[in-house]
């Protein structure tokens, strides 16, 4: 499909440029990595919830949206007008779908064909499938469940409602509690261990994949269940939800960096096959890991995403390879600004 936004190839200049974000997710740190990389930056935000962006004073301009759906021909003007550079983030595509993503004429980083192979369970299983990766477990038929299960509804937004069943009767007893009419819905394996959410960045420019930091999730109310007895767990008839609250960072034990490593040079090297430019930039592996260091991948997200937020001043990891702050969101401007300036701009847009 041929561009339609008007590269400035002629520019080696990463000042003709401006990176731009949506106000959510992890805006304020690719706001700042821009600045902190000598470029300019734009955030586009839905109106009541800019006052972060004002706040930590990280942007030099703040669009506002009454609604997502205002994302059109003209709000897409006035980007392409600046030589804006859009980052995607999760709630970037949650707000705005993948349809309209691939239909967006504004230069955006990163590749838009993968988001097929993220967002579709099936696609998805095969790319990590092929790049051999531990999975969990997926049951064709709650008849099928002989262990621990955890059972995914599509509409279950953020990991809210999953629920964990041990047999086909709890599994359509809860069914019929909780989503009498879902049919959309994953039946995985429950792996025992912790989670473990390893952030990468793939260069094309460089050729190197880097491990930036890695998080775990605080999520409610599986983080408070601890909290009380295990009788009055029960007493309290208590379904565990994975409601996102925050990020934790985490340090790995060293020995598993060179497995981390190969994780994620398979899943590059394989998603090269599976569409054009393949994935670069930014992802992240979500896996659970056992008491045997077995690394379960339950999920791949092809593009930043919130777990490197606490690493705005840089993370154990990139403070080793970097003599400045490395944020991922640095990252990304820093790329950008050398792919302008190498004149290779096309490389790293979607
Ligand atoms: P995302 O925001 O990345 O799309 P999500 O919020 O929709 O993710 P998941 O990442 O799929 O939800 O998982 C939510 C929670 O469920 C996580 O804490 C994870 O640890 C747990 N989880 C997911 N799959 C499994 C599994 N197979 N075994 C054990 N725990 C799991």
């Amino acid at each position: 499909m041929a561009k339609s936004y008007p590269i400035p190839q002629a520019s080696n200049n990463p000042k003709d440029f401006v990176i731009a974000t949506m106000g959510s997710h992890s805006a304020l740190q690719i706001l700042k990595g821009a600045r902190d990389e000598g470029m300019r930056n734009l955030v586009i935000c839905k109106k009541g919830k800019e006052r972060p962006y004002k706040s930590y004073g990280v942007a030099d301009e703040i669009i506002l949206v009454d609604e997502w759906t205002d994302w059109n021909e003209a709000l897409e003007e006035e980007l392409m007008k600046r030589n804006a550079i859009i980052i995607p983030h999760g709630s970037f595509i949650a707000y705005l779908g993948h349809e309209r993503v691939q239909k967006m004429r504004t230069m955006y980083y990163g590749t838009k064909e993968i988001l097929e192979w993220e967002s579709d369970r099936r696609l998805e299983r095969e790319w990590l499938e092929k790049s051999q990766l531990m999975l969990p477990r997926v049951f064709e038929k709650p008849e099928d469940i002989d262990k621990p299960v955890i059972v995914k509804f599509h509409g279950a937004g953020g990991g809210f409602g999953y629920f964990v069943v041990k047999s086909p009767e709890q599994f359509y007893e809860v069914k019929r509690k909780k989503y009498p009419e879902e049919e959309d819905f994953v039946i995985q394996e429950y792996i025992l261990g912790v989670p473990l959410y390893i952030h990468y960045f793939y260069s094309p420019i460089t050729k190197e994949l880097e491990i930036m930091s890695l998080d775990k999730r605080y999520e409610s109310n599986a983080d408070s269940i601890g909290r009380i007895r295990a009788e009055d767990q029960l007493a309290a008839n208590i379904y565990t939800s994975y409601t996102i609250v925050g990020n934790i960072p985490i340090v790995v034990r060293e020995s598993l960096l060179p497995e981390l490593f190969e994780m994620g040079d398979r899943v590059v090297e394989v998603s090269k096959t599976l569409c054009g430019k393949g994935l670069f930039g930014p992802f992240c592996l979500e896996t659970i890991v056992t008491r045997k260091l077995q690394i379960v991948v339950f999920e791949i997200s092809a593009r930043i995403v919130a777990g490197t937020n606490p690493f705005i001043e840089g993370s154990p990891y990139t403070q080793l390879k970097y003599d400045v702050p490395m944020s991922t969101g640095r990252r990304i401007a820093r790329e950008i600004k050398q792919a302008i300036a190498a004149g290779r701009l096309d490389e790293v847009l979607g």
